[in-house]
């Protein structure tokens, strides 16, 4: 099997799992409780959280808030900000976001706020000066994501962040840096962006954890009300195999960066070309010089991405023709769409996103 799918989920990684499994084995005490047996738990919880900051470049570790997924992280970021400040009424977004930030805005527009949708260039490049002119005193939110899953596309965000503190310092800045996080450097210290959020299962982590970052004076309420955990932002009894696990891949994520950046984007770069020279028809879906480097996006003209997809998978080869959460829809991606490609290209589109594990030889 060649796997090329690496932006829908990754490998859990080796390390990863090793460092797991006593907790899923013999240290399964809760690490509320009082008793010595728990202390290795609340210890495990506590190394992870500052590998979790220190991955992401947050001062303190009281900033870092584990949920369950990258779609729980922007869901608790985007309705926790709306809930603190009920009388602002307007919220900014993109139109290439995932659907976990997407539907959300969807649904306070169904509420009543007014909402304003960023769109991109024929790239995949965000509009900043859109973004500029719609930002408003009553804009509670503006969510923008740190890099696109299907183009791969990295956003100004710490620009953005800046923008935004200037004309409108009250707005909060949330960044769904999902498939950003192992692929480029996401260091939050010196910058003015409010919340991050992250997944493990896009960095060798296992599905079911994500974490959010919430700067240090950012108000939001919590999703899920209940016991004290997470300082009663998030409650539940903690999670701790799989937020040892996720400490763990951001740790070995930050190690192998340069290796991202050099051999994965030469690989990439490798792979692209040869597509683009040896198949009629095939062009890049964007072109953009910032791009995350596991990532391409090519179009076929008059032909069908599932069956792309079908004829790869008998080959051995898992890639995808979209955003996992809207493969079996037969709908052309959003992000496409709003690139402007017509439906056809949009639809004859191929995503192949790679990571470490593949050689030169697949
Ligand atoms: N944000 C982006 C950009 C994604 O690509 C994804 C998953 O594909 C998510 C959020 C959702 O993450 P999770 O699957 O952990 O909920």
């Amino acid at each position: 099997m060649i796997y090329l799918d690496n932006n829908a989920t990754t490998k859990v990684d080796e390390k990863v799992l090793e460092e797991m499994l006593p907790y899923l084995k013999n240290e399964y005490a809760n690490a509320s409780s009082m008793y010595e047996f728990a202390r290795k738990s609340s210890n495990a919880i506590k190394n992870a959280r500052i590998q979790v900051q220190d991955f992401l470049g947050a001062k303190d570790e009281k900033e870092i808030i584990f949920t369950s997924c990258g779609s729980e992280s922007a869901n608790m970021a985007i309705k926790g900000v709306v809930n603190c400040n009920k009388e602002k009424r307007h919220l900014i977004t993109t139109t290439i976001e995932h659907p976990c930030v997407l539907n959300v805005y969807k649904e306070l527009e169904k509420q009543g706020y007014e909402v304003d949708y960023i769109g991109v260039n024929a790239d995949g490049e965000l509009q900043v000066d859109e973004l500029k002119e719609k930002l408003r005193k009553d804009t509670a939110i503006v969510s923008v994501m740190w890099a696109n899953n299907e183009t791969g596309v990295i956003n100004p965000v710490e620009e953005i962040a800046d923008m935004i503190k200037t004309r409108s310092p009250e707005t909060k800045f949330f960044v769904d840096g999902v498939q950003a996080g192992g692929k480029i450097l996401i260091d939050v210290k010196n910058t003015q962006i409010d919340m991050v959020g992250i997944s493990g299962h896009k960095l060798h982590a296992p599905k079911g954890i994500g974490a959010l970052y919430v700067k240090n004076g950012t108000r939001i309420t919590p999703l899920i009300n209940g016991g004290h955990q997470e300082r009663g932002l998030r409650a539940g009894t903690e999670n701790v195999p799989y937020i040892v696990g996720l400490g763990k891949a951001c740790e070995l994520a930050s190690d192998a960066l340069d290796f991202e950046l050099k051999e994965v984007k030469r690989l990439r770069d490798k792979l692209e070309q040869g597509i683009l020279k040896n198949v009629f028809n095939a062009r890049l879906n964007s072109n953009s010089l910032h791009r995350v480097p596991n990532t391409t996006n090519i179009g076929f003209q008059y032909v069908e991405g599932e069956l792309i997809l079908l004829h790869l998978s008998d080959l051995g080869i898992c890639a995808s023709s979209g955003s996992a959460c809207t493969s079996g829809s037969l709908d052309p991606s959003h992000v496409l769409l709003s690139i402007g490609l017509p439906h056809e290209i949009a639809h004859g589109s191929l995503r192949l996103s790679l990571c470490e594990d593949n050689t030169p030889e697949e």
